[in-house]
């Protein structure tokens, strides 16, 4: 609990400290700038432990989904590595990956999602613990117990796990260093939730580490595969944002938070023709009933009396054309397919992001 509250304090000061801050009548261009990174930076960091917690949470309720769908393993490496690369190499450090199996014989079906959160949450230590040298990673095709699997690896020159932790680490809230002496920011959740997720996809995960020298971490999944078409992570491919390729749009932003709603209608502001304001999801279906030429409607899920899985119903029953992206703060699996299922053509998790949102709209809009 100490470790999580400070997990949670720490950003939180830092926001509501630099937004403070941020009201100085006299501040410099510069400054503000600053103090805008730093509440960036908070933010994400609070992001990470919500998600971790939630995730714990699921997994400790034993009502954590698992999906299987054909998963790219080598476009996945590529995407991280491209993701990582900047903040390893802004350390001084070198981040290679390697690719074993050739392009159609590295889609596999399993859960796309959990495996990359595995995998990115190594890489991530791997950074976090190490100051100077290289982090590599990738995967070998082994046949243990006569199973084929895939085993993943991620290598580091850090600092290192003395041997009596290297068990206790992959449980929760723990931290190989007890005294505190080299503990980096983190609530001791990562490993833990990965452990879960890889015996979830029916493998296993262990690590060889020389405290001073640096660590490898492996995972198993079993290679399962399925050679069909490939499949490129979501949101991989943001087309170029500055130039929106498409014409002025009627939108409705269905949502009840009014911070929610100030930045949704900020970040559409380029591709806005008419703007409409549901607060509720009644409001929401009686608008768009009078204005049959709304092209989008940005629909929150959690809004009270009819959400915005009801409200899409409700829409759907007289207008089929609408392209409806839902938005929810939930973030669980899951969640997806219950906005497809009730009429949604697409689904953002929040925080929602600007360049995600455009990306998307742009790809039903493009003329
Ligand atoms: P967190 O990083 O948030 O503390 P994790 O569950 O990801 O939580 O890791 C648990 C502990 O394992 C870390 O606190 C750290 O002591 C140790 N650890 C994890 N990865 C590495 C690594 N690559 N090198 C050295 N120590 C590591």
């Amino acid at each position: 609990m100490a470790n999580m509250s400070h997990e949670i304090r720490t950003p939180m000061n830092g926001i509501l400290g630099f937004t403070g801050l941020l009201k100085e009548p006299s501040l410099s261009g510069e400054k503000q700038q600053n103090f805008i990174r730093i509440i960036e930076k908070s933010g994400d960091r609070l992001l990470n432990i919500i998600n971790d917690i939630v995730s714990i949470s699921k997994i400790e309720s034993g009502t954590m989904e698992v999906s299987n769908e054909e998963t790219n393993i080598n476009e996945q490496n590529e995407l991280i590595y491209n993701v990582f690369k900047p903040e390893v190499e802004n350390k001084g450090m070198k981040l290679s990956f390697k690719n074993t199996l050739a392009a159609k014989a590295s889609i596999i079906k399993t859960d796309q999602d959990k495996l990359f959160s595995i995998l990115t949450n190594l890489v991530k230590n791997a950074i976090k613990y190490s100051t100077e040298g290289s982090i590599e990673f990738g995967y070998n095709l082994t046949n243990q117990e006569h199973t084929p699997s895939l085993q993943f690896f991620v290598k580091d020159t850090g600092i290192g796990i003395p041997k009596d932790r290297q068990k206790a680490i992959f449980e929760r809230f723990i931290q190989a260093d007890i005294e505190d002496k080299m503990a980096r920011q983190g609530a001791g959740l990562g490993l833990s939730i990965s452990k879960a997720y890889v015996e979830k996809l029916g493998g296993k995960i262990w690590v060889e580490s020389e405290n001073g020298i640096g660590s490898t971490f492996y995972f198993t999944v079993p290679y399962n595969i399925e050679p069909k078409k490939s499949i490129i992570p979501e949101n991989t491919i943001l087309s170029d944002i500055n130039e929106p390729n498409i014409g002025k749009l009627r939108i409705l932003i269905a949502e009840d938070d009014e911070i929610s709603e100030e930045l949704l209608t900020i970040s559409i502001n380029s591709l806005v023709k008419e703007l409409f304001i549901a607060r509720t999801g009644i409001e929401a279906v009686a608008i768009c009933r009078n204005n049959p030429d709304i092209d989008l409607i940005l629909m929150d899920i959690q809004m009270p009396g009819l959400n915005g899985y009801e409200a899409t119903r409700k829409i759907r029953e007289f207008n089929k054309e609408v392209i409806i992206i839902a938005q929810t703060a939930f973030g669980l699996t899951g969640d997806r397919e219950k906005a497809i299922e009730a009429g949604c053509n697409e689904y953002l998790s929040k925080p929602i992001i600007k360049n995600e949102l455009i990306s998307l709209v742009q790809q039903y809009f493009k003329k």
